[in-house]
Parts: structure tokens; sequence; C-alpha cells
């Protein structure tokens, strides 16, 4: 009977040769590809399945994997990048995947001491053993160089066939790829592309899940929309950079999940809609005010005027420039 492996699909060059070295020993494969809000491949996954001829199943993150965000075990990388735990939550949905459709194996491109935060050994062994896969987490690229997993040791996959990459380079995984026969243009950079790897996006992922202990998957779901700035412990306000972002807190401030406690948005003037997160007192509502003076540059003779959607219901308030306004920080 023929071995049957689930491999993790990110679309890069690397999962693409740890798929084709093992469809060269003859292993069925089945491809998983994980979407986080944060980090989506789909495209360039779905690219590469078709050119592997493997099925692809997309599996989008659950609320839990927000908790990976939240509190880390293994800690965050040089942005908000969770990648060892974020990396155990994908094994084991993997794993779950493998017993449900009764595969063998697991899969995975990973390349020893490729990326610092998740591919060092002891965070590999880490992975394995917290996503309940000891043993049959295979890395094909590296192997030669991490303990032989239960299908090699019984032969079922011969481990001479197999690779000893390490480290950073990508000169013996393109040159395997042109091996391997991949057209240039679907040997793809190994960018993540995930954005909690992006230190300018770490800040305001901290700012949540520090200060805000009711947080929710709207308040995650908002981090990618719109300036955050911060009034007090309680008190958030974001402000739309474009007209798309506009439309788009209007309609995020409208869901049932919301926790948005006002939407202000210019009345007789042009400028930015805000949102405020938090208790829409008035301090709040003057902050926010006045920051949509500040990012729209306000010059106009008329007094500002914004309508206010909050806690009074729709009320007409008049905004002005306060200095906390001017000088808050953006995250
Ligand atoms: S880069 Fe993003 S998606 Fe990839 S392992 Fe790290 S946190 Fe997860």
């Amino acid at each position: 009977m023929s071995l049957k492996a689930i491999a993790l699909l990110s679309g890069g060059l690397d999962s693409m040769l740890a798929i084709r070295a093992l469809q060269l020993q003859g292993v069925e494969i089945e491809a998983l590809n994980f979407r986080t809000q944060f980090a989506c491949c789909r495209e360039t996954a779905t690219r590469a399945a078709r050119l592997l001829d493997v099925p692809l199943t997309v599996l989008a993150e659950e609320d839990a994997y927000l908790d990976v965000i939240r509190r880390p075990k293994f800690g965050y990388g040089r942005g908000a990048n969770p990648c060892v735990d974020c990396r155990i939550y994908m094994f084991q949905r993997a794993k779950s995947y493998m017993d449900e459709v009764g595969a063998d194996l697991v899969v995975s491109g990973e390349v020893l001491g490729q990326r610092p935060m998740s591919q060092k050994r002891r965070d590999l062994m880490v992975i394995e053993r917290h996503s309940g896969l000891e043993g049959r987490l295979l890395r094909p690229l590296s192997a030669h160089r991490l303990p032989a997993t239960l299908a090699e040791q019984s032969g079922a996959v011969d481990r001479a066939r197999l690779y000893d990459f390490s480290g950073r380079s990508r000169k013996g995984l393109i040159a395997l790829g042109r091996q391997f026969g991949f057209p240039e243009e679907d040997m793809p950079s190994p960018s993540t592309g995930c954005m909690l790897t992006q230190q300018s996006f770490a800040p305001r992922v901290y700012d949540l899940v520090r200060l805000d202990a009711e947080n929710s998957p709207w308040d995650f779901a908002l981090l990618k929309v719109g300036r955050h700035l911060r009034l007090d412990a309680a008190t958030k306000v974001v402000v739309g950079r474009r007209e798309s972002e506009n439309q788009l807190l209007k309609r995020m401030a409208a869901e049932p999940a919301s926790r948005a406690s006002a939407v202000l948005v210019p009345q007789n003037f042009q400028g930015p809609t805000a949102l405020i997160v938090g208790p829409a007192t008035s301090e709040a509502l003057d902050f926010a005010g006045g920051l949509i003076l500040r990012f729209c540059h306000y010059e106009g003779a008329d007094t500002p005027h914004l309508e206010v959607d909050g806690p009074e219901g729709c009320v007409v308030r008049e905004a002005i420039r306060i200095p906390e306004a001017e000088t808050a920080a953006i995250l």
C-alpha cells in the first residue's frame, strides 16, 4: 500500500520542493494551505498545487488562532510574529486532518536554520513535539540533518533520496527547483507575506493585546485598517487613510461584533472618518475630531462640524483643534 502524506503548501519554492521530492518516491500527497488574516497566500498555493498536480485544501484560521498572537508560549520574533506557536497551531491542524483522511505523515518544506524565529534545530523539535507529530513530521529538504522519521526508519521513504539543506542560502534550493523542472516564475522568493513580521505593524498588535483585555476577532480585523492612535489606556481612535478605509470603518462599526462606541464623519468639509474604541466620552470625541482636522489639514473659514453616531444617537458636534490630537503618536 502506498504512503499518503499531508503537505503544508504555502506556494513558496521550499514547500514545492518538499512535495516533489516525495512524489518522486511514489508518496501520494494531499496539500494543505493555511490562510490567516495576516498572511494569505492562497493564490500562489493554488498555482503551486496545479503545477504539482496535488489536491489542495485551504484552511482558514479559527478564533483560537488569536490566542497564539495574544499569548505565544515561545514568544515573538522581530515583529509581533509568534512563529513557533503559529507553526505548532498549523501542524496541530495538519495532524487532525491527517488523522481524518487516514494519511501517514505530514510533510513540510522547512529548512533548518533558514528563518531565525522558527527554523533553528530546537524550534523544529519543539514544533514537532508540541504538534503531536513526533516521528511523523518529515522535512525532506533538511532530512539528513534531522532525526529519521518513522517513514524513513521503516524504509517507506528512502532517506538517501532526501536532502541536507540548511541555512539561509537559496542557491541550492533554486538549483533543485530547476532540476525538478519548475519554471522560473514558479520559484517565488521566500517572503512570508505575513503582516505580523512587519516591525511597523507590531506596535498596534502589542497595543491591542497588552492594553485591551476584551479584545476580540473584530479588533484584530481592525488592526489592518487606518491609523491607530491612543488617547488613554481605555480609548483608541482609528482614522481612515483613504476613501476605501473610511467606508470600511463605517461598515465595521455597523457589524454585530463591533466594539466601536462612536463613528465621526466630517459634515461640512472633506476629511477622514474616525472610529472610537472605548468610552465615547466628551474628551474622546474631541480627540477624535482633532485627529480628523489634523489628518485633513483643515484650513477652511467655516467652523468644522462632524456627524457623530455614538451613545447619544446621531448628533452634530464641532471639531476643534486640541494639542493631544496634534501630537498623538501613531501606533
Ligand atoms: S510568518 Fe506569520 S504565518 Fe508564518 S509562521 Fe510566522 S506568524 Fe505564522
